[in-house]
């Protein structure tokens, strides 16, 4: 099998890539149309083929990992720099993101090398007498991956790395604003050894290419991260198909007096901040105990005063553009909205060039669109509780699912907290931003139907086929 160029490029068309921060062109990429989708998805076929007649075991594939994941390593700033450029994410972050996708690359080469079925105990009843039975995990068929630009590297990690190791090849189409470290790590894993056709990387608008994805027959499993809408969409418009959908949160944190405070302030000012607030787990609702509500807030206005605003490729900065104008003109009509509404605007909420200022509100109440929907902005809003449960209930009342968080010294409280936040993961004296790749990682509600994390992954984009022996 040889290896080349992981693009489909069958369209004159090209998309102009633009650095969020400034608006400068950072480079055009050539664009796909539906022809290059269907050729990708019978170039996929094809390795499909050759992995079920064992030309790519999973020994190899596990090869093809862990050399991706050691040449990442060495190239970390160098992707770092792309993920900062195409999605103005603060170059220190970026490389935080850069690393990530070394480790979610390293635990997918794990599961390749350990994905097993299982026997079926035959000898358990008089019909199976004289029959030896297992199941294997077998690739699920060609993958349809979607991703987003607030993750552009690690995100098309955590779907590309699960399918490799599954056998499974992909056909990917990452968001239009920030295709470029989807190409490189495509390239990266064909220098790595990745057989030509295993993945495909399909540059085009989500109308189009990712349409063409969700509807051909011959894609087995979409598996899409962004946002809720446009999931759910697709979970409608593909019902045969398996889809895997990781979408949106307005993640809480609950802070009782007996916690640990001053430390989730300071954690809260990476957590609600980091990225301008554009991760699905960004801290969003923040319910603090009306006893320390006046220190908590006066402690987490200095912490954001403090954050370094600016271009992404400065090594000071922590903040810097939304993805686009439009997100942070929507992002400041929301928190306007707020504070019409009677929210009081504790620091920020000045537009700066392509940024918003980091935004503090507090005395925000639950039926504010800051509130209810996903702001993915650099905001948080805080409201102030005086018994536990009502906190839970509030922090409950939600159309979405991801995590949540608690902050207390009490065991029953945390414990509590981890049986009523009704949340795919709650975490205690942490944030509800905190995520290490290995963690399965879903959503419930409108957040989601699936898990990632390697591990949890693979079984997606693999399915049980059982084997049964006459003796
Ligand atoms: P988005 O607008 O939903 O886009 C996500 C992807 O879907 C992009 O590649 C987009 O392509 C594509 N797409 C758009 N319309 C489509 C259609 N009709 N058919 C098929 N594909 C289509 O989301 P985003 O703004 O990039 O990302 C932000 C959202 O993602 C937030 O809600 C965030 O919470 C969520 N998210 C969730 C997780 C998680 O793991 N749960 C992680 C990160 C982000 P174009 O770019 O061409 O429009």
């Amino acid at each position: 099998m040889t290896t080349t160029a992981a693009t489909e490029q069958t369209s004159p068309s090209t998309i102009t890539v633009r650095a969020p921060f400034d608006g400068g062109t950072i480079t055009e990429v050539a664009a796909t149309d539906s022809a290059g989708v269907n050729a990708a998805i019978a170039r996929g076929r094809s390795m499909l083929r050759a992995v079920h007649a064992g030309e790519f075991p999973a020994w190899k594939r596990s090869e093809v990992l862990d050399l991706a994941a050691r040449t990442l390593r060495e190239r970390i700033e160098e992707f770092a720099r792309t993920i900062a450029l195409e999605s103005a994410k603060p170059i220190r972050t970026a490389r935080v993101e850069a690393q990530r996708a070394v480790s979610t690359l390293t635990f997918s080469a794990v599961e390749a090398r350990t994905l097993a079925g299982h026997m079926v105990p035959m000898e358990g009843s008089e019909a199976g007498a004289g029959k030896l039975a297992f199941t294997l995990r077998s690739p699920i068929g060609v993958i349809g991956a979607i991703s987003p630009f607030n993750f552009p590297l690690n995100l098309v990690a955590h779907k590309v790395g699960p399918a490799i190791a599954a056998g499974a090849p992909v056909v990917l189409k990452p968001a239009s604003s920030t295709p470029l470290s989807a190409l490189a790590l495509a390239a990266l894993l064909n220098e790595c050894g990745l057989p030509d056709g295993f993945l495909t990387v399909t540059v085009g608008a989500g109308s189009t290419v990712g349409d063409a994805l969700v509807n051909h027959d011959d894609i087995a499993m979409i598996t899409f991260t962004g946002s809720p809408d446009v999931g759910w969409g697709i979970r409608a418009r593909a019902p045969r198909k398996k889809v895997g959908l990781e979408l949106g949160n307005n993640a809480p944190v609950i802070i009782e007096p007996d916690g640990d405070w001053q430390r989730a302030a300071r954690l809260i000012k990476t957590a609600g901040f980091s990225h301008a607030g554009q991760s699905c787990i960004s801290t969003q609702r923040i319910f603090v105990h009306e006893s320390i509500a006046a220190q908590f807030t006066e402690l987490l206005e200095a912490e954001v005063q403090s954050l370094v605003v600016g271009d992404p490729l400065d090594e000071q900065t922590e903040v810097s553009a939304l993805i686009s104008l439009s997100e942070r003109d929507r992002v400041c009509e929301w928190v306007n909205e707020a504070v019409l509404a009677g929210a009081t605007l504790v620091t920020g909420g000045q537009i700066d060039g392509s940024l918003l200022r980091p935004t503090i509100l507090s005395n925000v109440a639950d039926d504010m669109k800051v509130s209810y929907l996903e702001v993915f902005g650099p905001v948080v809003g805080i409201s102030t509780y005086r018994d536990f449960d009502t906190a839970i209930e509030r922090a409950n009342d939600t159309r979405y699912g991801l995590q949540a968080s608690v902050f207390t010294s009490r065991l029953d409280r945390a414990m509590q907290a981890v049986h009523g936040l009704d949340f795919g993961g709650v975490l205690v004296n942490e944030v509800p931003t905190y995520r290490a790749d290995q963690m399965p990682y879903g959503g419930l509600r409108d957040s989601g139907n699936t898990h990632e994390g390697p591990a949890y992954a693979v079984r997606e984009m693999t399915h049980e086929r059982l084997a049964v022996i006459q003796l």
